[in-house]
């Protein structure tokens, strides 16, 4: 791209419904809020336990910065590596039952971190199709052969492992999907490693915190047996969480063996060669984890309110994707449909982003309807009659996906 292409290729992007565009955010995070100088009710966040501006992880921050002051002003393995990240590195590996965990600046670092510390060119990643962004860059910078799978396609991936001579073999998977909120098959996948000797990456950035009796994530949920007796996770599982989701802060960790950790911290060059994070944060993420923890309320919550939003939608010309987590896409189709909707919604005071290529595939644009525990069953009637409406004043043509 030259510098006299930009403008044409950004007009491109508008007539193709494609632009983004950003808005500028007044007050916290929550749902309820001040956008572009508006009132919103917003179903736009991932703040899935309405943490992001809890008075506890502010005080947390206000108490530890007169001690830890502001930034971390160096990276982890100069002099950055404070003892706050230190303690919450132990507690986070003890909350999701790991001998050891690392601490990232974000979920999008770890994974370019952590594919290419353990492959190389004569390695092979095995994705699903529908993994976040960042895992897919991870594997093309990892130089190993990348082989996407069709989504939870199982046999195909067995097949496709068996085939590889690859002398690495590593399978990533989301375990809630971003953009669909489906659940990966993660005791399946983890048969499947052990089957062919591959490592099992799992990215629970939308799970930890939401999934599970005391928030531990879709470990905890999918295969609780194995936390509740003590036992240990097989060395070949490496376990990503953000702390920037439920947790309401920032940030991500990698919790492994100590062999695997150990290694990150000398290989993984976006660990090394980064400031680490403020000390402060890690605080707040200890602040927030008592809360997670205890606080099981929030899941509860989550959890009626998704059994509402699903009976208060039905019978829209738009099905909800197939989704028991907070994530619960409406499939409108095209994409200046999906655009229309959202404006649609947002004339109504409701903000929901309309999610398109190249996040989702072509023909499949959709809202992203993502839930807080702090929304209200009110405020679920208040967007299933917008949709409603919408629907019957016939807006938008009615979905090719149904
Ligand atoms: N993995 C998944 C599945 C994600 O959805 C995201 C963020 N959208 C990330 C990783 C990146 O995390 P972070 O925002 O902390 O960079």
């Amino acid at each position: 791209m030259k510098p006299e292409q930009l403008q044409s290729a950004l007009d491109a992007l508008t007539a193709q419904g494609l632009l983004r565009t950003r808005r500028v955010l007044d007050g916290p995070q929550g749902v309820r809020v001040h956008l572009d100088g508006r009132d919103f009710l917003s179903f736009s966040s991932n703040d899935y336990l309405g943490l992001a501006s809890h008075p506890r992880l502010v005080e947390a921050v206000c108490a530890a910065s007169p001690h830890a002051g502001v930034g971390a002003g160096a990276a982890h393995l100069l002099t950055g590596h404070h003892r706050l990240h230190q303690k919450l590195e132990d507690r986070l590996a003890e909350f999701v039952g790991f001998p050891s965990a690392l601490l990232f600046s974000t979920g999008y670092m770890a994974n370019l971190g952590v594919l290419p510390a353990l492959l190389d060119r004569h390695g092979e990643v095995f994705e699903d199709r529908l993994n976040h962004a960042s895992l897919v860059d991870a594997a093309i910078l990892s130089r190993a052969r990348l082989t996407r799978y069709p989504h939870v396609d199982l046999d195909w991936l067995d097949q496709k492992l068996g085939e590889s001579d690859a002398s690495t073999k590593l399978i990533a998977s989301d375990t809630v999907f971003s953009m669909e909120g489906d659940v990966a098959p993660i005791r399946e996948l983890l048969a499947l490693a052990e089957k062919h000797d591959a490592w099992l990456y799992l990215d629970d950035a939308h799970g930890f915190g939401v999934m599970g009796e005391a928030g531990r994530g879709a470990l905890e949920a999918l295969m609780p047996g194995m936390l509740d007796h003590g036992q240990a996770w097989p060395s070949r599982l490496i376990y990503l969480a953000t702390l920037g989701k439920a947790a309401g802060v920032a940030g991500a960790f990698v919790a492994g063996s100590h062999a695997l950790t150990e290694w990150l911290v000398n290989r993984a060059r976006t660990y090394i060669y980064t400031t680490a994070q403020p000390p402060m944060l890690a605080a707040a993420v200890s602040a927030s984890l008592d809360l997670i923890a205890v606080e099981t309320w929030r899941r509860a919550a989550l959890g009626d309110l998704i059994t509402k939003l699903q009976t208060a939608l039905a019978g829209l010309p738009w099905p909800l994707m197939p989704s028991v987590t907070p994530i619960q896409p409406l499939l409108v189709g095209e994409n200046t449909d999906c655009l229309r909707l959202a404006d649609g919604l947002r004339a109504r005071g409701i903000l929901i982003p309309a999610i398109r290529p190249p996040t989702v595939p072509q023909g499949m644009a959709r809202l992203r309807i993502s839930l807080s525990a702090l929304h209200t069953p009110a405020d679920i009637d208040v967007l299933a009659a917008a949709l409603h409406e919408l629907a019957s004043l016939g807006a938008v043509r009615q979905g090719s996906h149904g």
